[in-house]
């Protein structure tokens, strides 16, 4: 363990922080070491994976946890809708969605004061909704009955 240098340890945060923030696939921890190791070659995953959950449990960014899949993070910490794609897995945001209604509704509804809820959307993006069509159904022209 080298880890002694506070102020090594504020830039490798810096980095993580600023490499989430320029994206917004939200990446998964693997994903954002690669981004941060052409920065920053002697970073490890282990610090990438130290600064996200600190920046997370501080409200800086967000960590999306999706059921079956791999933690993401997002360096949006609004709240705000996500979507998954089933086929290739990646999550895009979905913004407008009345969010303090459903909270506001359950709270009703439940008798529980909520602090928090997660909502899943699943779906096929558009990417894949194109190669599922040339795949599934070849266009042909001038065959049809
Ligand atoms: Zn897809
Ligand atoms: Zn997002």
């Amino acid at each position: 363990m080298v880890d002694g240098k506070p102020q090594r340890n504020t830039r490798q945060r810096t980095v993580v922080l600023e490499e989430l923030k320029k994206v917004s696939c939200h990446p998964t921890a693997a994903e954002l070491y690669e981004f941060a190791r052409a920065r920053m070659p002697k970073i490890s995953l282990g610090t990438v994976y130290r600064n996200l959950e600190l920046l997370a449990q501080n409200g800086v960014i967000q960590k999306l946890q999706i059921s079956g899949a791999e933690d993401r993070f997002d360096g949006n910490p609004e709240r705000h809708y996500h979507v998954r794609c089933v086929r290739c897995g990646r999550v895009d945001d979905v913004h407008g969605v009345p969010g303090d209604l459903v909270r506001a509704d359950f709270r009703t509804l439940s008798g529980y004061d909520i602090i928090g809820h997660r909502l899943e959307f699943d779906g096929i993006c558009p990417a894949c909704k194109g190669t599922l069509t040339n795949a599934g159904h070849p266009p042909r022209e001038g065959r049809r009955a």
